[in-house]
């Protein structure tokens, strides 16, 4: 099996295999970057309310007893099965896994970007609001966002700090085509975090598709425009475009409910790349489960069939007591509480990676206990647990 991409689906995969086909099945990883790191957790750290350590994905893939290939792959050719990197070598599979993610790319000039420039750009903000430069932020969810979970995440974890800093004239929006907070979450959810937006003093402008014509200036299609210091947008994301497979107009790589490529046999795709509504790291991950399953199945080994219900978990991180969401989509029900609804409970839910994560403590979040403001920070020596965390990355790590 050759894996293309080691984002969240692309480690879930392997893993998965690695639990349900012990070693029958040879898998090659194949990445550009060095390293993986939870980006669900970049919310956390302008605010200090988690970390995640990066993994080193050679290591990984040496423990798993994988092969690594630090390449990008620009084209996969199915009729001679292959994939084909970017100094021109070529991968053989018998079975291919894409997982490339998507591409993400600003969705306005003169706003703050988060997810495609630096995470830490929101404490030069907290900064300015502290001196009294900034006295208004609005948070804009762009049309076309499908998990816009990370933004609400960042304005009631702004609400907090400008709270604890005694400050009570700066004012906070929330910009949103939805037209209910996480929506996708459905009724239940939708209610609890209106609640905590209300509570936090967040005004929230729903149904917007937002313009940003000049620095400071959102046009909400509703009377004159909103008129802020600073504005803090997500991205908008494009599929891989990856030459060979069949794709959207967007580059969104088409895909069955079993995350199998339409019209390819063998090749199946998982994640932020396929043309599933929701680009979102749990169901990146149920896709991957299905795709160890059939592979494993393939190989001989009796794995169960994951359940083909996609469910979606979010855990919202509020700068006091986090919330954790869980709809099965396609139903109305959902649920919103500040006890956990899975174990362990990870930011992303994965059935392999999030326990790995936790057990080789690379990843850090608050305590989901009585009393919240208290965040474990286990110092980490990695080296000396054993697992592939780089040494020297982690901040909390006393040697460090
Ligand atoms: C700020 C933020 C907060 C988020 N919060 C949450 C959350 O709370 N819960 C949640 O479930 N999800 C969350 N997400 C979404 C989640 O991170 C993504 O949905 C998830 O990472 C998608 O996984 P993936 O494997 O498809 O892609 P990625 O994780 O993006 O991995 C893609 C991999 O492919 C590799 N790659 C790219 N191009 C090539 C190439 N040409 N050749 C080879 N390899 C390539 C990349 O280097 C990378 O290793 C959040 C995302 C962000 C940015």
């Amino acid at each position: 099996m050759v894996v293309l991409g080691a984002g969240v689906a692309g480690l879930e995969v392997v893993l998965g295999l690695r639990a349900l086909a012990g070693t029958r099945v040879a898998v090659t990883l194949v990445s550009p970057d060095a390293r993986f790191s939870l980006r669900a957790l970049e919310v956390a750290r302008p605010f200090s309310r988690g970390h995640a350590s990066a993994m080193d994905l050679a290591a990984f893939a040496a423990e798993q007893g994988a092969e690594f290939v630090r390449k990008a792959v620009t084209t996969v050719d199915p009729e001679r099965r292959v994939a084909v990197c970017d100094d021109g070598d070529e991968i053989a599979y018998d079975a291919l896994v894409v997982a490339l993610g998507a591409v993400s790319r600003p969705a306005f000039s003169h706003v703050v970007s988060f997810g495609t420039g630096d995470p830490l750009a929101l404490n030069a903000i907290l900064a300015d609001v502290e001196q009294g430069y900034t006295t208004s932020v609005a948070f804009v969810v762009p049309k076309g966002t499908s998990w816009p979970l990370p933004l609400y995440e960042l304005a009631l974890m702004t609400a907090e700090e400008i709270y604890a800093m005694g400050i009570d004239h700066a004012r906070l929006h929330l910009i949103t085509p939805e037209s209910a907070p996480l929506e996708v979450f459905g009724l239940e959810a939708s209610r609890a975090v209106r609640e905590l937006l209300d509570a936090a003093g967040i005004a929230l402008h729903t149904s917007v598709s937002a313009q940003v014509p000049a620095t400071g200036t959102i046009d909400t299609g509703f009377g004159d425009p909103l008129r802020v210091d600073r504005i803090i947008a997500l991205p908008v994301h494009d599929g891989p475009h990856l030459p060979g497979l069949p794709a959207d107009a967007h580059g969104f790589i088409h895909v069955d409910e079993h995350a199998r490529v339409r019209g390819l046999r063998d090749v199946y795709a998982a994640g932020d790349a396929t043309d599933q509504p929701i680009k979102q790291g749990g169901l990146a991950a149920q896709q991957a489960d299905q795709i160890a399953a059939q592979i494993a199945r393939d190989a001989g080994a009796d794995a169960p069939a994951p359940d083909p219900h996609p469910v979606l978990h979010g855990r919202l991180l509020t700068g006091h007591r986090d919330r954790f969401l869980q709809r099965e989509l396609g139903e109305q029900r959902s649920e919103a509480t500040p006890q956990p609804l899975w174990w362990p409970p990870a930011k992303v839910h994965a059935t392999y990676l999030a326990p790995y994560l936790e057990e080789h403590q690379l990843t850090t979040l608050p305590s989901h206990e009585e009393h919240p403001a208290v965040e474990i920070r286990v110092p980490v020596r990695h080296e000396q647990r054993g697992g592939p965390g780089v040494p020297g990355e982690d901040p909390h790590d006393p040697a460090t």
